[in-house]
């Protein structure tokens, strides 16, 4: 393991705990994450890497119309790019190659945030604010790295009205289990998981955890009283595809209790037009091609299957209201 550490981040606690993690890496000290991070590498291998960084400035973005929760919503990202590896993954073409970094100044992170729910509050703004934190990174997957959750969790209780969504594909709940011993569990932040039938998640989603892990890691937190969200994104409109989900749904239903899952949403396969560029390049995906452009160039599922996917979860899980994403 090669770890790139940038000059400035090197004196945070969090730069040093990550360190005495991987006591027989290479450190490779280097001015801006940038230098390594914002270029095209091409496709010989590479040794595994991590790269330690300040986020400076640190954007917190606010989500596009019609994404996840009703209210204000806001991305930021604690760190960049996903130690799984999605076929479809729109992050293989947002970036310009796939090295992990994790940003360690998470007090500034915290200020902004702060800063940003002050601004609203007193524009007058009363209702949900919700940030998302894994848009960027699977946060939960890293979390025994980054420590985000102990960080973080204990600032967004603090909140009113405000949400904290992590979403996961992983089962790595370790660090959620050791929170719940020492604190409370919070009320602010659901852990969403992200789920797909296991055909597709063993074709598509590499590095994942198992449906069945996801599963056993759900009930697990449910029973200690998270609260815990069920994602299902992106759709795929593969071969034999609803009875793959009818499957999905059947195994949902009989290893988790479904009455606690606090919010369902549904999703399309989407890209800006660049990113599906990009990765049409990169890739030979079957189900690019239910693709088509629409409004403000957004490539994404058609509309005739979204429909057919909104009917099948709508039966499933007749006691929650199925929420669309980008919709
Ligand atoms: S888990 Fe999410 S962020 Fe990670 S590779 Fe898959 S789609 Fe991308």
């Amino acid at each position: 393991m090669i770890i790139y550490l940038e000059t400035r981040a090197k004196n945070y606690t969090l730069t040093q705990d990550i360190l005495r993690q991987f006591p027989q890496s290479e450190v490779i000290e280097m001015q801006h994450y940038k230098n390594l991070f914002d270029k095209t590498i091409g496709d010989y291998p590479l040794a595994p890497c991590l790269i330690l960084a300040e986020q400076s400035p640190i954007p917190i973005l606010e989500t596009p119309p019609k994404y996840g929760f009703p209210g204000r919503s806001f991305f930021f990202k604690p760190s960049i790019n996903c130690i799984f590896d999605c076929s479809y993954c729109y992050l293989k073409g947002t970036f310009k190659n796939s090295f992990p970094v994790i940003f360690v100044n998470y007090e500034v992170m915290q200020e902004q945030i702060d800063q940003k729910i002050g601004l609203l509050r007193t524009e007058g703004y009363e209702g949900q604010i919700t940030f998302y934190a894994s848009n960027y990174s699977d946060v939960l997957a890293i979390d025994h790295w980054t420590h985000f959750n102990q960080s973080f969790f204990p600032f967004f209780e603090k909140q009113e009205h405000v949400l904290l969504e992590t979403r996961t594909k992983s089962a790595n709940i370790s660090s959620l289990l050791q929170y719940a011993k020492e604190h409370p569990v919070p009320k602010n932040i659901e852990i969403a998981f992200s789920l797909s039938p296991q055909s597709i998640t063993t074709l598509y989603e590499k590095g994942t955890a198992s449906l069945s892990q996801k599963l056993k890691a759900i009930q697990t937190l449910l029973t200690l009283g998270y609260r815990v969200g069920l994602r299902f994104l992106p759709l795929l409109p593969v071969e034999n595809y609803q009875e793959r989900y009818a499957e999905l749904m059947q195994q949902i239903k009989a290893q988790i209790d479904i009455t606690k899952i606090s919010s369902i949403f549904i999703a399309p396969l989407i890209y800006n037009t660049s990113d599906y560029l990009a990765l049409q390049k990169k890739s030979d995906l079957p189900f690019l091609s239910f693709l088509h452009q629409q409004e403000q160039g957004l490539m994404k599922m058609q509309q005739k299957y979204y429909d057919i996917f909104e009917a099948l979860f709508t039966n499933a899980f007749p006691d929650h209201q199925i929420l669309r994403d980008y919709q």
